[in-house]
């Protein structure tokens, strides 16, 4: 009878080969590709063509999990902390292996393995955390880590003869060169290159996803996509104004307009367009907003209108659309730039 055993698979080159070792041993592999608003997002509803796309490309039965609700309020306070940036590498990998241990049964699955390397990342791959991360999510003895498994302890499968530990590897330290060597001794040449992936770990964006960890306590899925589009500014009534960049952040902005937000436009310029997030029952610093709006239009000056309004649900209710309400303000552009770069995060 085939055993079976779930791989944690971010899509990069070492959780592939995790994959490919385990299936050269004669294992049932599937891959669980978990993903939240921080990575892997672009494929929530279009898990299909991705998990098709690995498929043929790597030869790996993937599946696409979402996690995001679990893991919106781990990232708000992880027991152990954050990495470098806003990563929680420790609880982040906790998380994914305690998923995957629920989800053993659901796959006929004897064990879970992970890409892991010894000592690749400063803080979730020492030995110390290694054992940390098995034990707190109720793994222990069950998680594998093949391209390490030389370094570490016999694993619970290894003992028990599913898995032949004299073909695991002993892979250590940051080089990539033995993982690209086994990549092309598998006929695999199209794997992402390691950085990227994770925007916990941007340093620009996580600095922006501090401050809305901190000045929006129930933040959910909406806020942290957010974050990552437009220019950002906190102004005085602690409201949020996000301003597009360019037209394609112009239209992500519009499909993130939510219940409560006002959308902002120039009535009569091209420009960007705005959201502005306001504090519950505060609309006065909505002149502020449209100003600042009215910065960033290219042929200004004078006083110029800016059309404020607001989605309204749409019969299913499960998507915003605009608008019905609509209100015309007139603005002045802020003269003083420096008091934009004080509102700016
Ligand atoms: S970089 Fe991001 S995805 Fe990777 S372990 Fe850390 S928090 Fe998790």
């Amino acid at each position: 009878m085939q055993v079976n055993c779930l791989v944690l698979f971010s899509g990069g080159l070492d959780s592939i080969i995790a994959c490919k070792l385990l299936q050269g041993q004669g294992l049932g592999v599937t891959a669980l590709m978990f993903i939240t608003p921080f990575f892997g997002y672009r494929h929530r509803g279009r898990a299909a063509r991705e998990q098709e796309r690995i498929r043929a490309d790597y030869g790996i039965d993937a599946r696409i999990i979402d996690i995001s609700r679990d893991y919106l309020k781990m990232v708000a306070d992880p027991p152990h902390g954050y990495g470098r940036y806003m990563n929680p590498c420790i609880d982040c990998k906790i998380l994914m292996v305690k998923k995957a241990m629920e989800l053993l049964g659901r796959f006929d699955a004897s064990f879970v393995a992970s890409g892991e390397v010894l000592g690749q990342r400063p803080m979730s791959q020492r030995k110390d955390t290694l054992r940390v991360i098995e034990r707190e999510s109720g793994a222990a003895g069950r998680l594998l880590r093949p391209l390490s498994a030389l370094h570490l302890p016999e694993t619970v499968p290894e003992r028990q003869g599913l898995v032949d530990r004299s073909r695991l590897l002993g892979l250590s330290g940051r080089g990539r060169k033995a993982q690209m060597a086994l990549a092309a001794s598998f006929g695999i040449t199209n794997y992402p290159t390691p950085a990227g992936g994770c925007v916990l770990a941007d340093p620009i964006l996580s600095a922006r996803f501090k401050r809305i960890f901190a000045f929006r306590s129930g933040f959910d899925i909406n806020d942290c996509l957010l974050a990552q589009v437009g220019r950002h500014f906190r102004l005085p009534d602690g409201s949020w104004l996000v301003v597009g960049r360019n037209q394609v952040e112009n239209q992500r902005i519009d499909s993130l307009l939510s219940a409560g937000d006002i959308r902002l436009e120039m009535r009569s310029l091209a420009g960007p367009t705005a959201l502005w997030r306001p504090v519950e029952g505060g609309l006065e610093a909505v002149g502020l907003a449209a100003g600042i709006l009215y910065r960033y239009v290219k042929e200004n000056s004078g006083p110029s209108e800016v059309v404020l309004s607001g989605p309204v649900a749409s019969e299913h209710e499960t998507r915003m659309q605009p608008f019905d309400r609509q209100e015309i303000l007139t603005v002045e552009q802020p003269a003083v730039d420096e008091l934009l770069e004080k509102f700016r995060f």
